[in-house]
């Protein structure tokens, strides 16, 4: 019998996903590691959430299929009888950054299939669950500052982190009568494998001043928003945009 606090969350060998079940593991909670294929990620950011105080388990399961997003739910509830929070943070880059003139139909079914389509209709599967047990509960989705920023090399990415803004609001609107509150984290430029590849391009942007606090945004600083919701500390708040983006989103003149 689990007495603990039960987090799912997507995409957490690696990155962010990895900051953010740190993060709940300080608070004490059980955390189910999600990943694709990374199994050895997986495994050491179960130690360090058991480590950090937490207790969690691996789930290997790909969220843009439905079979996969079953067992991962399945799995979950197997072990842990119930979930609180669902955090929506799988999600890819385009494999290629590809000029929108040129960017192919395979690129945006992936992109679709992935960033948007895993997280709506994951978050609709573990409603359900939330509703069926009658406790409320908390979903956070991970979108990013390209919901509404226009980088002409990856618009397919851009397009599917614009509908997990809408994907927040209904899913808000729609289960709040349920006690199930819904946040949208939108991060700005994070230091993960993600971002690996273009580290030169950001470090000399964050030189110049492209956003007001002149750093590289860390996993850690997603992870610990997502403990202050995970804590209930926004019991009148749903359907809210928290951006983590050391201040990109402002306009200043
Ligand atoms: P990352 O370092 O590339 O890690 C991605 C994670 O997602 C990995 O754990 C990976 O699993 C998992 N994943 C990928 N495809 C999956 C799928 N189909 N099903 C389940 N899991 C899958 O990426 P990140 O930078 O941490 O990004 C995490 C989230 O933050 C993404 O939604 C990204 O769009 C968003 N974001 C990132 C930044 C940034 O600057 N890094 C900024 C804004 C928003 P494996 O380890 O098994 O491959």
């Amino acid at each position: 019998m689990n007495n603990r606090q039960v987090a799912l969350v997507t995409g957490a060998g690696r990155g962010i996903g990895r900051g953010i079940a740190i993060e709940l593991g300080k608070l004490g909670w059980f955390v189910v590691v999600n990943y694709a294929g990374n199994a050895a990620a997986a495994d050491e950011c179960v130690a360090l959430v058991r480590e950090a105080g937490g207790e969690a388990i691996a789930v290997r399961a790909d969220v843009s299929v439905a079979e996969d997003r079953d067992r991962l739910v399945n799995a979950t509830l197997g072990v842990a009888d119930r979930i609180d929070l669902l955090v929506n943070n799988a999600g890819v880059a385009p494999s290629v950054r590809a000029d929108v003139l040129e960017a192919s139909e395979e690129s945006f079914d992936r992109l679709m299939s992935i960033n948007l389509k895993g997280p709506y209709f994951l978050t609709q599967r573990v409603a359900k669950e939330m509703i069926g047990r009658g406790t409320g509960g908390q979903i956070i989705t991970v979108s990013s500052i390209s919901a509404f920023t226009a980088s002409v090399n990856r618009g397919d990415y851009c397009i599917s982190k614009a509908g997990l803004g809408m994907t927040t609001a209904l899913w808000a609107a729609r289960l709040a009568e349920y006690g199930i509150r819904v946040y949208e984290l939108r991060p700005g430029v994070i230091a993960t494998d993600m971002t690996a590849g273009v580290k030169e391009k950001y470090d000399s942007a964050i030189a110049g001043g492209a956003w007001p606090i002149r750093r590289w945004g860390l996993p850690e600083d997603i992870g610990r928003a997502v403990a202050a919701i995970a804590r209930g500390d926004f019991p009148f708040s749903t359907g809210e945009v928290i951006n983590i983006d050391g201040g990109f989103h402002l306009r200043t003149l």
